[in-house]
């Protein structure tokens, strides 16, 4: 991970993420210098930083072995949200040299027909990663319809061999947004071999892998979740905290460490519809020794690892893996 490590060090850099964080009134920003401690991990950075390489991968693979890696991106419906998110992933997609196939379907699209466009593209050998934009229309069973991608396709890492490769500790398509938090932990120096970490949330997509992926880098790990009693005490003891519950400024200060590591994967919108994580930035910034912001932490990186996703599995298609 040298090469990808990407944590702003200096102070002044720190002022510029201030500067970008929604959450700091301006009065906040004239007394930075007091307001963080801790040093940011820039997840826009570092997450340019592996498209980068990826679009060096990509080319190597097209020039050794003839072979562009493609992702198939199938929407279905007209959920505003949902069709920028995949437009922003089909953009890095193509920026890393990834060929996209575009699939927008109708909300009335039925279940079979969802299924026999997945079923195509699992046969299809230029599509070497299928990704199922959620969520789906009400009528639709997303658990089939994941469950329908080839394993050997996967790119968003939810099927349920994935996850029992991921339980078993031989991964092959992780998902990526807690692949995305573990290089980001990585990429600031700080070990994880030893540590304790707590994991706020147990979804199937965010919790639960992220904390399978500490486990089996040797932190000893608790996961936490809305039945967890004296949460903040649990907190406390982290020395990686790792946040993915979906309350806005959630975890203050006092449930943090001194020093700790602290990931915020929250995405939640305010009133002014500004984005805000679940971490309330601007004091938790003052005790931890590391934190993400949002925007700009986890989000970018979760696209990057959808990538990188898609380049292993073209090198895995192409032999090279
Ligand atoms: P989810 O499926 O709604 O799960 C939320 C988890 O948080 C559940 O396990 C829930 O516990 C727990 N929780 C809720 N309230 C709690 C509380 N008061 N105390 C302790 N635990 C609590 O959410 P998700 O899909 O994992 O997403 C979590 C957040 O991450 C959301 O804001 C989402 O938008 C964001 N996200 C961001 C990205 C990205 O790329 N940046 C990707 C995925 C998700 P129970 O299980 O007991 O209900």
């Amino acid at each position: 991970m040298g090469g990808e490590a990407c944590v702003r060090r200096d102070v002044d850099l720190h002022k510029i993420a201030l500067l970008r964080c929604p959450l700091v009134s301006l009065s906040e920003h004239e007394k930075w210098e007091e307001i963080v401690a801790a040093r940011l991990i820039d997840g826009k950075a570092l997450a340019q930083q592996v498209r980068d390489r990826l679009a060096k991968e990509s080319a190597e693979l097209l020039v050794q072995k003839g072979i562009k890696p493609g992702l198939a991106t199938i929407l279905v419906g007209d959920d505003p949200a949902s069709h920028v998110y995949v437009r922003n992933k089909q953009k890095a997609c193509e920026m890393a040299g990834i060929h996209i196939d575009d699939h927008k379907l109708p909300a009335s699209t039925t279940q079979a027909e969802l299924l026999a466009l997945i079923e195509k593209k699992n046969a299809d050998p230029r599509i070497h990663g299928i990704l199922v934009q959620l969520p789906l229309p009400k009528h639709i069973d997303s658990k089939a319809i994941l469950e329908a991608v080839s394993p050997s396709k996967d790119a968003d890492g939810f099927h349920p061999y994935n996850f029992g490769r991921l339980v078993e500790g031989h991964p092959v398509f992780e998902a990526c947004t807690p692949k995305g938090v573990i290089k980001m932990i990585e990429s600031t120096g700080v070990t994880i071999e030893g540590k304790r970490a707590v994991v706020l949330g147990r979804s199937n997509i965010v919790g639960k892998p992220l904390a399978l992926m500490l486990l089996q880098r040797n932190a000893t790990v608790t996961i936490c979740h809305s039945k967890t009693k004296d949460l903040p005490a649990v907190c406390r003891e982290a020395e990686l905290l790792l946040v993915a519950i979906g309350k806005a400024k959630f975890v203050t200060a006092d449930m943090v460490r001194e020093g700790a590591v602290v990931i915020d994967v929250g995405t939640n919108k305010l009133p002014d519809g500004k984005l805000c994580g679940d971490v309330d930035f601007a004091p938790v910034s003052q005790k931890a020794g590391w934190i993400s912001p949002v925007p700009g932490g986890v989000g970018p990186m979760t696209i990057a690892m959808l990538l990188e996703n898609t380049v292993e599995s073209a090198k895995r298609a192409a032999g090279m893996k």
